[in-house]
């Protein structure tokens, strides 16, 4: 009896033992477990945040008419060529639309970046060409020069004008976003060919103050006595056919090509043109 009362009084300890061992494992299983909740959750609100505004960020920047305009964009404000402003409100820790909609919540921090790399633009003549424009006017457009976009700068009678090494600018958006403490940077391609948007007055107006531009006056194959403007560029009726750049100098009181045989019959010149207020 003695010896029943002792293992009854040992295996009552290991009970207990047991059941407080296992109380201490569910309570470990089961913090564990609300922790790994809680991390979902943020995990999940980092998600949900983020790509709300990276499916917006995306379609802007899918969309080959669209630019980012640096000019009024900063570090929390992006402005884009078709009116759709973002911008990060600290106090908020919002990212807004257009002042009004609200993309995103629960930011920490958000900012924008623009990277510009600027290539030369297509319409850029690697070499002399003679141009005819769409009355059947011939002008010629020497290497390194493009004619322009406008279309009311590329007849020879409204006023024919070329751009010196017009650039295109490819444009790249970097965002950084912080939600509950992490990080996200994310990268967009813009997927505009970063050319001039002619029709854009802005963008017009820019490449005219960018650019030297020379206008086309016409001399009709005659012989000149003056050089008017040394930041002329002369071309002479030799010139359409024969390779070289023309040389002009007044020889013998005569306008005279040294470039192609001393030719003293001009067919027109390119002015310099820099004003940017017509
Ligand atoms: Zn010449």
């Amino acid at each position: 009896m003695k010896n029943n009362r002792g293992i009854t009084l040992i295996l009552v300890i290991l009970y207990v033992l047991l059941t407080i061992i296992i109380l201490g494992v569910l309570t470990i299983l089961s913090t564990n477990f609300r922790k790994n909740l809680n991390n979902m959750n943020s995990q999940t609100v980092q998600d949900i945040e983020f790509d709300k505004l990276n499916v917006q960020l995306i379609k802007e920047t899918k969309d080959e008419t669209n630019k980012i305009k640096t000019a009024e964009t900063t570090e929390s404000k992006l402005v884009f060529k078709n009116g759709n402003t973002y911008e990060f409100i600290l106090e908020d820790n919002a990212v807004y639309l257009n002042n009004s909609i609200k993309i995103a919540d629960n930011i920490e921090n958000c900012t924008f970046e623009v990277e510009e790399t600027k290539s030369t633009n297509r319409k850029v003549e690697k070499e002399t060409v003679q141009y005819t424009d769409k009355s059947g006017k011939i002008a010629v457009i020497p290497k390194g020069y493009a004619v322009s976009g406008k279309e009311n700068e590329q007849l020879i009678d409204n006023g024919l004008v070329i751009y010196y090494h017009l650039q295109d600018t490819k444009q790249r958006l970097i965002v950084k976003v912080t939600i509950n403490g992490a990080e996200r940077i994310s990268e967009y391609a813009l997927s505009n060919n970063g050319e001039i948007d002619w029709n854009n007055d802005e963008e017009y107006l820019e490449a005219k103050k960018t650019y030297n531009r020379f206008k086309w006056i016409s001399m009709d194959n005659k012989t000149y006595t003056n050089i008017e403007n040394t930041d002329d560029i002369y071309i002479c009726k030799n010139k359409t056919t024969s390779i070289g750049e023309c040389k002009v100098s007044v020889v013998d009181g005569k306008v005279t090509c040294t470039t192609h045989s001393n030719c003293t019959s001009m067919l027109g010149r390119w002015e310099k043109n820099n004003e940017t207020d017509t």
